[in-house]
């Protein structure tokens, strides 16, 4: 909605994402989806949040205009760092005798 006029507009004219530094409580990180809006009535140009997404765990969540989507992730890169773990504890004994 355009808030000079009140005309519908849709789809933006420039996209672009912000990721937040810090995880949140739940350890993700939230990725904003920004974009420019161009009103083709009376030619107002604003910027407005797209979406959001929320990734991290074992789950990612898209929050858009048509509600919030959670899509499961194959916990596979959890497997990859605990054979990553053990490797790095039998090295260290290692070095130590
Ligand atoms: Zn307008």
């Amino acid at each position: 909605m355009c808030p000079t006029c009140g005309n519908k507009v849709d789809k933006p004219t420039k996209t672009w994402q912000l990721v937040a530094p810090l995880p949140d409580a739940q350890g993700r990180i939230t990725i904003t989806v920004m974009g420019v809006y161009e009103c083709d009535k009376c030619g107002n140009r604003w910027k407005g949040v797209v979406s959001k997404i929320k990734a991290g765990g074992t789950s990612v969540e898209v929050e858009g205009k048509k509600g919030t989507k959670k899509i499961e992730t194959a916990p596979r890169s959890k497997d990859e760092g605990y054979v990553i773990e053990l490797n790095l504890e039998e090295g260290e004994e290692d070095e130590e005798e």
